[in-house]
């Protein structure tokens, strides 16, 4: 899979990096297991849980819209490519079951 062709991961989230403007950044999943799986419970993404999963979300990313100003290190520069996300970050906005519809960037 390119880079160019990845969708978050996010349930719900039609965000692919092909077709949102740039200042959308895609978010791989943490190294760590255990906050990987926390991740996937915050996306509502339960069967990326359990270690025989860890191949999934190797390449699994999440978009920017799901991260508040906080939980990255350099919240003015959040648009900026290689922008780093706060090694305690975890996805909390336009999630499934606040929205009645799926959701899109643009
Ligand atoms: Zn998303």
């Amino acid at each position: 899979m390119t880079a160019s062709r990845r969708q978050c991961a996010a349930h719900g989230c039609q965000n692919y990096a092909n077709k949102c403007p740039a200042q959308t950044r895609f978010h791989r999943f943490p190294a760590n297991r255990e906050r990987c799986e926390d991740w996937a419970r915050h996306i509502f993404r339960s069967d990326l849980l359990g270690k025989k999963n860890k191949a999934r979300w190797k390449n699994a990313v999440v978009c920017s819209h799901h991260f508040p100003d906080s939980m990255y290190v350099c919240p003015d520069q959040r648009h900026e490519p290689g922008v780093r996300l706060m090694p305690t970050a975890y996805p909390t906005l336009q999630l499934y079951k606040e929205r009645a519809e799926p959701y899109r960037c643009s």
